[in-house]
C-alpha cells in the first residue's frame, strides 16, 4: 500500500491534522511529491532549511561526522562540539558566552528557562504573541489559550505584556522578575516586528531590576533575517539568547547561551540532555554556519528579502508586508490565508498561514533569483483562485 496519507492516519498521532503531501525527495529550494510533482518551497521546513535540501556540504559534513564518531555521551565531548559553541560565541558577538546544546527550540527555551531559576528568582516577563514551544515550560511562556488550556496548570509565574508596550514591560518587571523573555521579530504570530527601540528599553528596565533579558531567536537567529541574530540591528545586548531551527539546516539541533554571569549559572547537576551536542548534529551547525559566512548568504538573505517584500507589497491584495531578511510576512485584505496556502500548494508553491488573514514566508536562503521570480510570477493567479 503506498498512499501514505491513509497509512499516516491509521499510525500517527493526530496532532498536527491530515498532511498536506507525501514528500520524497528535495533540491535546493524545491521538493517532489510522491506523485512526481515538484513545489518551490518557499517555507524552508519553517525557517530551518536555511541551504535549501540536500545540499552537499551539510550531506558530506553529517555523513563523514557519522562514519567517524556518531554519537558520544556528555560525559565527552568531540572537536565539532567545541568549534561549534566557540562559532555561535563568536558571531553572537556579545563577549564570554557559554553554550548549552539541545535538539529542538523548545528544549533551548527549556534549559534557559531552568537557568533563570538559578537566580533565586522565579517570575518571567512575556510578551504576548510570541511562541516559544510546545513542552510544559516552553508553553508556560506561550500566550495562545488554545495551546495552554488543554494543558493548565502550567509551570512558573508567567507575567504577559502586549508586545511592542514599553510601559506595560516597565509596570510589569519588578524585584522578583527572573528574566524578560522575548523575540525580536515574533514568527509564529506572522512575523510582526518589535517596535524601534523596544529591546533597548527592554535592557534598560531588565537592568533596572536585575533581571535577566532573554532572547528567544529559535527562528529569527543564524542568518535568516540578513543578521547573524535578529538582535543584533539592535545594539543590545542580551543574557541569554535561544537559538534552533536555522542551525542545523535540518538536522535537529538547538542551543540556549547564557551571557558572562548568566552562563555560570547552570552548575554540575543542574540539567542534562542525552543527545544534546551530539558530534553529527554539531558538525551540520558548523557546516551550515561556515556555507552561510562562504557564500554570503546573510547579504544575499538581507538584499532578496528587500526585493521580495517590494514586489509582494505592490499587489493591492497584500495591505502590509513586514519582515527582515528572508522572513517574510503579509496581511491580505481578507481573512483568505488558508485558501492563499492552499492555492498556492496547488500552483506549485509551498507558503504558510500562520494566521487567517497572515502569510508567512521563510524559504531557504540559498533561494535563486530565478525561484522568486517565479513565485512572483505566479502570485496575483494564486489571489484570483483563492478568491481574493
Ligand atoms: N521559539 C520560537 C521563536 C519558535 O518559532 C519555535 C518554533 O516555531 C520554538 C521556539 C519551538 O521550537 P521547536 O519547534 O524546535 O521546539
Amino acid at each position: 500500500m503506498t498512499d501514505f496519507k491513509d497509512r499516516y492516519a491509521t499510525s500517527l498521532m493526530n496532532t498536527f491534522g491530515p498532511p498536506k503531501l507525501t514528500l520524497v525527495r528535495g533540491e535546493g529550494a524545491h521538493v517532489w511529491d510522491d506523485q512526481g510533482k515538484a513545489y518551490l518551497d518557499l517555507l524552508g521546513g519553517i525557517a530551518v532549511n536555511a541551504l535549501g535540501h540536500a545540499h552537499p556540504a551539510l550531506v558530506d559534513a553529517v555523513t563523514t561526522q557519522m562514519r567517524t564518531l556518531g554519537h558520544i555521551s556528555n560525559f565527552f565531548t568531540s572537536p565539532t562540539q567545541v568549534e561549534l559553541a566557540e562559532r555561535l560565541v563568536e558571531v553572537l558577538d556579545a563577549g564570554p558566552a557559554k553554550v548549552f546544546f539541545t535538539n529542538s527550540g523548545t528544549e533551548a527555551n527549556e534549559a534557559a528557562f531552568k537557568l533563570t531559576r538559578r537566580t533565586g528568582r522565579t517570575q518571567v516577563v512575556v510578551a504576548e504573541g510570541g511562541f516559544h514551544g510546545r513542552t510544559m515550560g516552553a508553553l508556560a511562556l506561550t500566550s495562545k489559550q488554545a495551546y495552554r488550556t488543554p494543558f493548565e496548570p502550567l509551570p512558573g509565574e508567567v507575567t504577559f505584556v502586549p508586545f511592542g508596550d514599553v510601559q506595560a514591560l516597565a509596570a510589569a518587571v519588578s524585584e522578583e522578575t527572573a528574566a524578560v523573555l522575548l523575540e525580536p521579530i515574533q514568527g509564529e504570530a506572522g512575523v510582526v516586528m518589535a517596535p524601534e527601540g523596544y529591546l533597548a528599553a527592554a535592557r534598560q528596565i531588565a537592568d533596572q531590576h536585575g533581571a535577566l533579558l532573554w532572547l528567544d531567536e529559535v527562528q529569527t537567529g543564524v542568518g535568516r533575517t540578513g543578521a547573524w541574530f535578529a538582535h543584533h540591528e539592535s545594539g543590545v545586548r542580551p543574557d541569554i539568547v535561544t537559538v534552533a531551527k536555522g542551525l542545523g539546516g535540518g538536522f535537529p539541533i538547538g542551543a540556549c547561551i547564557g551571557v558572562g554571569a548568566a552562563g555560570e549559572l547552570l552548575e554540575p547537576g543542574n540539567h542534562g540532555t542525552t543527545f544534546g551536542g551530539n558530534p553529527v548534529a554539531c558538525a551540520a551547525g558548523l557546516a551550515v554556519m561556515n556555507l552561510i559566512e562562504a557564500e554570503g548568504l546573510r547579504q544575499r538573505a538581507t538584499e532578496l528579502g528587500q526585493r521580495l517584500r517590494a514586489a509582494l507589497a505592490a499587489e493591492p491584495r497584500v495591505v502590509e508586508v513586514r519582515g527582515a531578511g528572508l522572513l517574510i510576512g503579509l496581511d491580505l485584505a481578507d481573512d483568505k490565508s488558508a485558501e492563499v496556502t492552499a492555492a498556492a500548494l496547488a500552483a506549485g508553491f509551498i507558503i504558510n498561514n500562520p494566521t487567517p488573514r497572515r502569510i508567512r514566508l521563510a524559504p531557504p536562503l540559498i533561494l535563486t533569483d530565478a525561484d522568486a521570480d517565479s513565485f512572483l510570477a505566479a502570485w496575483p493567479g494564486i489571489l484570483d483562485e483563492a478568491g481574493l
